[in-house]
């Protein structure tokens, strides 16, 4: 793991954001708990998301899907037929990784070392491999060829390449019967699908418009050492987008600028964010972009925006027995909508806006140490300090924290030096510190610190909820 990945994790359990699941019996591998902080900025970046999807768009509304759904949908989906990695085993150090990914290894490592026309000739093999008939075949063709190694153990000792579905499967009811088999949804998009009608018909939508939901998702990955990148249990917040059959590439083109606007909205820096065009579809789709940000592990996927043509509909069609067509109520035309996708990673976002506000500087020879949050973003908004525990000032802080409240989260502290009260918060991402001091008590106004300057302004006490506000709305990521 690289030194910022290691010290993200660490902060992360230091200060509450995210805790390893089960961890007095050791944690449970990919699995891990929102706390106190982290639960607040999840919480914010749904929010916002939210915001984004529904809130400011007329045409879009919400829906929450149970996670558990008729057994059939993913036999329609395809998702029990074709949500397969390919996997390959070490003999040695008994590891499974996946099969594309150990190449994908393999080439970023020749491109690193320049050789880029050999790189480009793997690549170009490797996309003819994931989309060949004997997918696992040939991938396994490729790693013996190029006599790919073992990122772990150096060996070069290889099982044959073999699919693994990444469903979870329980059995509903008390019986363990084949037919009463059920998964735990590995994507939200389905309850969608299923709803298409009585969403439609309910919010009395017509064409285009889209459905947003998020939730959790579940996939038995095989590959899971990345923190909360590549998790077991997470959240999707997705969005499908149904319109007429060809008018697809322009709701793709415009759902695609406004997602990756959207990630810029929450302060994300602009170079580490960047699209990334898929090598090969899933069974699906017509078009797929992902957005990547460049994680200390590497440029890796956050969101996907996905062409997913009339399939989902037209398979749900199939197998339900039911009709899944839109009559045009203007042309009086009836298809099978075609469907934009954006989905994103919600604890993925997360990692991502971790990595990118984490910042490190030294301030009159002392280390400090924060995380960047957009101030809408940041798990608390403003912390109360008395600047000494006597005097009255408690009081007077405390009082102030109670105005504040009904606007925002805050929290209080009188513990310690006013200096590492400060770098307390610098180091959550609290973007506005507040203090009540001598000269409050004479004349009732406040400082207020800023995160990212350390400025401070001076102002009567009744105004610091509009101010902060005002402070928020207008906030933009320092240079
Ligand atoms: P990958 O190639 O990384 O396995 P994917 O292409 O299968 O991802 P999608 O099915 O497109 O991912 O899922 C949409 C989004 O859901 C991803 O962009 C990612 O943010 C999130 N996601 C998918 N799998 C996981 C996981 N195991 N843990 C956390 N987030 C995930």
């Amino acid at each position: 793991m690289s030194d910022l990945f290691e010290k993200i994790v660490s902060l992360s359990k230091r200060r509450g954001f995210i805790f390893q699941s089960s961890e007095i019996y050791g944690g449970l591998a990919a699995t891990y708990d929102y706390g106190p902080l982290g639960v607040e900025l999840k919480r914010n970046v749904r929010e916002r998301w939210w915001n984004a999807m529904v809130y400011r768009n007329d045409n879009v509304v919400g829906l929450d899907a149970a996670i558990l759904m008729h057994p059939k949908v993913w036999k329609a989906s395809g998702h029990v037929d074709a949500f397969n990695d390919p996997l390959i085993d070490d003999r040695q150090s008994k590891m499974r990784y996946r099969a594309d990914q150990l190449i994908e290894g393999h080439i970023a490592r020749l491109r690193k070392k320049g050789k880029e026309e050999r790189a480009e000739a793997v690549y170009e093999r490797l996309v003819q491999a994931l989309n060949a008939e004997d997918m696992c075949g040939a991938l396994y063709d490729l790693i013996m060829e190029e006599e790919i190694r073992s990122p772990d153990s150096g060996a070069f000792d290889w099982t044959e390449v073999r699919q693994f579905n990444l469903m979870f499967s329980t059995h509903i009811g008390p019986v363990t019967e084949e037919e009463n088999r059920i998964y735990l949804r590995p994507e939200t998009a389905q309850g969608i699908f299923v709803n298409f009608h009585n969403v439609r018909e309910t919010a009395r939508l017509q064409i285009p418009f889209g459905i947003a939901q998020i939730g959790k998702a579940f996939r038995n990955e095989i590959v899971a050492r990345q923190f909360i990148f590549r998790m077991r249990e997470f959240e999707q917040m997705e969005m499908q987008y149904f319109v007429k059959p060809g008018a697809q590439r322009e709701a793709y083109e415009m759902w695609r600028e406004r997602r990756m606007q959207w990630h810029l909205d929450n302060g994300v820096r602009p170079e580490k964010l960047r699209w990334h065009e898929h090598e090969k579809f899933a069974h699906y789709a017509d078009a797929a972009h992902d957005v990547q940000y460049e994680f200390p592990i590497g440029w890796q996927e956050v969101e996907g925006v996905h062409s997913r043509t009339d399939y989902d509909l037209r398979r749900h069609q199939e197998f339900s027995g039911k009709k899944m067509e839109y009559f045009d109520p203007h042309t009086h035309e009836r298809y099978i909508p075609y469907v934009v996708e954006t989905s994103a990673g919600l604890d993925r976002t997360i990692l991502m806006l971790l990595c990118d506000a984490y910042h490190e500087e030294e301030v009159n020879g002392e280390p400090r140490n924060l995380l960047r949050f957009h101030p809408k973003l940041a798990p608390i908004k403003a912390a109360v300090f008395p600047l000494v525990k006597k005097g009255g000032m408690p009081e007077v802080a405390r009082a102030l924290q109670t105005d504040l409240q009904p606007h925002f989260y805050t929290v209080y502290d009188e513990k310690g030096a006013i200096g590492r009260r400060y770098r307390r918060m610098d180091e959550v991402g609290t973007p506005y510190c507040i203090t009540v001091d001598g000269q409050t008590l004479e004349d009732g106004t406040v400082t207020v610190r800023e995160r990212d300057t350390m400025a401070q302004a001076r102002l009567p006490k009744e105004n610091v909820a509009a101010y902060v506000r005002d402070k928020m709305e207008a906030w933009s990521p320092p240079a």
